[in-house]
C-alpha cells in the first residue's frame, strides 16, 4: 500500500522578512481508507487555554431528560415488535429510543446517573458498560431488521464535539441505507481488494511513523489523513460483529485504547472528541474500526475549527503533523 500526498508552497513576499521571497508549506494527504483527501498546514499553534468547566455548567439549562429522575418519565420506549426490552440497561448504562432520530434505529445510551464527568472522570467500566448497552440493542436490530446492516456506536462527547446535552451518553444507529463514510470506504475495499484493512496496519506498522501498536485484538495508528485535528484508528484484525463485544477481552482491550486516548486529549486542554466504531454486517471484508477525533475551538474567538473547507469541500485540514501527534501519544502508551 502507497501513502498518496502532494506538498504544495504558496510562494509570496514575506511581509515578516522585509517582504523578501518567501511562502509556506502546506500537504494533501488521501486517506487510504476513504480515498478522501485531508490538508495538513504547517502552521504555528495557539495555546489553547485551560479548559473552564464552570463556565460550561453555567449555560445548561438545569434540566435535563438523562437524569434519573427524568429518564424513565420522559425517554421513549423501544417498539416491542421489534425489540425484546423495553429499554437496555448494563451497570449504569441505559440505553433507549433517540426521540429525535437520524434513522429508522437511532438510540441513544446514557452512560452514568451522573450529570456531568469530565474526561478524567470517564472511567474504563463507564465506557464499557455503555458500549455493552448499545451491542445488546444492535444483537436485537440484526435479529429482526437484518436489512439494517451498517451499524456504528457513536459518541459526541460535550457540545464542541456536536452534544446538546451535557449528560454523558453514545448515539448508536442500524441503518439499511450507508453513510457517505460507509460509501467512500466500499468503493476502495471494491477497488483495492480484500486485504485493504490488512495492507494498512502491515505497512503502517513497517513505516512506525503513525504506528502505536499491535495488541491482541486491534491495531492502534494515527491516522496518515486526519479527519480531524488529529485522528486515531483502531483496526481489528479480523472481521466481527457488534455481539463478539460481550467478549469481555475484547471489549476491554477497545476500552483501554479509548481512555488512552481521551485521557491524552484532555491533555492537551481540549475537552470535547467524537468518535465512531462502525460495523457492517454480512461483509467480512469491511473490518470493524473505530476512528476518534478531538473537536475544539480556536483562541480567542472561539472559531469553529469547521470552516468552508470541511464543510462545502468536504476536506479536513489540521495544523497537527500525524506523525508528531504519533510520537507524542507513544510516550503514554502501553
Ligand atoms: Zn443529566
Amino acid at each position: 500500500m502507497k501513502f498518496e500526498r502532494v506538498l504544495k508552497r504558496a510562494t509570496f513576499l514575506d511581509p515578516l522578512n522585509g517582504f523578501q521571497d518567501g511562502g509556506r508549506d502546506c500537504e494533501v494527504r488521501k486517506d487510504p481508507l476513504t480515498g478522501r483527501n485531508s490538508r495538513i498546514l504547517f502552521f504555528p499553534i495557539r495555546e489553547l487555554p485551560q479548559p473552564d468547566y464552570e463556565q460550561l455548567k453555567k449555560k445548561d439549562p438545569g434540566f435535563c431528560p438523562f437524569c434519573p429522575e427524568n429518564i424513565t418519565k420522559i425517554t421513549p420506549k423501544f417498539n416491542p415488535a421489534l425489540f425484546t426490552q423495553e429499554r437496555y440497561s448494563y451497570g449504569d448504562a441505559i440505553c433507549f429510543p433517540n426521540a429525535f432520530p437520524y434513522d429508522e434505529n437511532g438510540a441513544v445510551t446514557v452512560l452514568s446517573k451522573d450529570h456531568f464527568l469530565r474526561i478524567s472522570d470517564l472511567t474504563e467500566k463507564i465506557i464499557a458498560d455503555g458500549i455493552s448497552c448499545c451491542v445488546d440493542f444492535l444483537i436485537d436490530v440484526k435479529r429482526n431488521q437484518p436489512e439494517a446492516i451498517y451499524q456504528s456506536i457513536n459518541w459526541n462527547y460535550l457540545p464542541n464535539g456536536g452534544s446538546s446535552i451535557l449528560h454523558p451518553h453514545l448515539q448508536v444507529t442500524a441503518s439499511s441505507v450507508a453513510t457517505n463514510y460507509y460509501n467512500d470506504l466500499c468503493r476502495t475495499l471494491n477497488e483495492y481488494g480484500d486485504t485493504l484493512f490488512s495492507d494498512l496496519v502491515d505497512t503502517e506498522e513497517g513505516l512506525g511513523e503513525r504506528f502505536l501498536s499491535r495488541d491482541r485484538y486491534f491495531s492502534w495508528i494515527i491516522a496518515f489523513a486526519p479527519q480531524g485535528m488529529f485522528d486515531v484508528i483502531a483496526i481489528s484484525h479480523a472481521y466481527f460483529e457488534p455481539e463478539s463485544l460481550k467478549k469481555e477481552e475484547i471489549l476491554n482491550e477497545i476500552v483501554s485504547g479509548i481512555k488512552r486516548v481521551i485521557d491524552f486529549i484532555e491533555s492537551k486542554k481540549v475537552i470535547s472528541y467524537n468518535m465512531s466504531l462502525f460495523f457492517m454486517i454480512g461483509n467480512r471484508k469491511f473490518i470493524p474500526h473505530m476512528r476518534l477525533c478531538p473537536r475544539t475551538t480556536i483562541p480567542p474567538l472561539d472559531t469553529c475549527e469547521i470552516n468552508y473547507m470541511k464543510m462545502l469541500h468536504n476536506e479536513p485540514m489540521s495544523t497537527m503533523k500525524p506523525e508528531s501527534v504519533a510520537e507524542e501519544l507513544k510516550k503514554i502508551w502501553w
